[in-house]
């Protein structure tokens, strides 16, 4: 059985990879804020580290890492999902890549392409400012930004990662129900996803991406590396035909 590290294992699609994997029979070590095997807060440098040596505690070497903990773009405080949704997830795929063998999965978003990497103020460590001045959709602009960050960041480690031996990917989805898409229909964006339609006419569930990720992590996935696969409906494509 591998050894499978998954940060957001208490919820969603978290909760659905933990469970894919335990059925493959696989060892699971999971980080979240509760419930999990290695509870720490990834919003902050000291809990992120804390997450990675809690994680090294248990398991030594790893057979595969999906990083999937995240903010919703209804969060008030846009600067901590910058921190969760990318620093959470870069520090800890850098932070555990010395005990990796295998491979490892981030959870990006269909929002990594809805701004360009040149406009993206976390490139130049901006975020902060360019935050301070987005008014009331600062929320939106800071889950975009963070997930564009994070798919650039894991895209940026294919060379040093592959030599390695360790394949690392992305999987972007759209709209999938789960607690933290809940409580964005909950919020005054609600009407805003409800009315919007993916071509395949409903929202995505937990257990297909929890299916993809599996399969990215699994050795039929052995050339696969560096890719962000889109897992939205249909979405992406009506939207951007002409780009991929
Ligand atoms: P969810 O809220 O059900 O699960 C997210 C998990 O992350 C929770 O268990 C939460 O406790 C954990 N988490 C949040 N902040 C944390 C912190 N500071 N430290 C440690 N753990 C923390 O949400 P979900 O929809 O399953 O989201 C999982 C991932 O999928 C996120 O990265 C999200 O951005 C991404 N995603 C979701 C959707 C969607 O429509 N649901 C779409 C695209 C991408």
């Amino acid at each position: 059985a591998d050894v499978i590290a998954v940060t957001g294992s208490a919820s969603g699609i978290g909760a659905a990879v933990v469970a894919a994997l335990r059925a493959d029979g696989h060892e699971v070590v999971g980080v979240d804020l509760r419930d999990a095997e290695v509870c720490a807060d990834l919003s902050t440098a000291d809990g992120r580290r804390a997450a990675v040596d809690g994680v090294l505690a248990l398991a030594p070497a790893l057979d595969g890492l999906v990083v999937c903990a995240g903010l919703g773009p209804h969060v008030p405080d846009p600067l901590r999902i910058v921190e969760v949704n990318y620093r959470g997830a870069v520090e800890v795929l850098d932070g555990l890549f010395p005990a990796l063998r295998g491979a490892a999965v981030a959870v990006s978003s269909s929002a990594s392409t809805m701004v360009k990497w040149a406009d993206n103020p976390i490139a130049r460590g901006e975020e902060a400012a360019a935050l301070a001045e987005a008014g009331e959709f600062a929320g939106h602009l800071a889950y975009s930004w963070s997930k564009n960050a994070l798919t650039v960041a894991v895209r940026q480690r294919v060379a040093q990662w592959g030599a390695a031996g360790v394949r690392l990917n992305t999987v972007a989805p759209g709209a999938v129900d789960t607690p933290l898409l809940q409580a964005g229909l909950a919020s005054r964006f609600g009407d805003a996803i409800r009315n919007y339609q993916a071509p395949i006419a409903r929202r995505g569930r937990p257990v297909e991406i929890a299916s993809l990720i599996r399969y990215l992590l699994g050795p039929e996935a052995g050339y696969i590396h560096g890719a962000q696969l889109m897992i939205d409906g249909g979405s992406d494509a009506l939207l951007r035909p002409t780009e991929f």
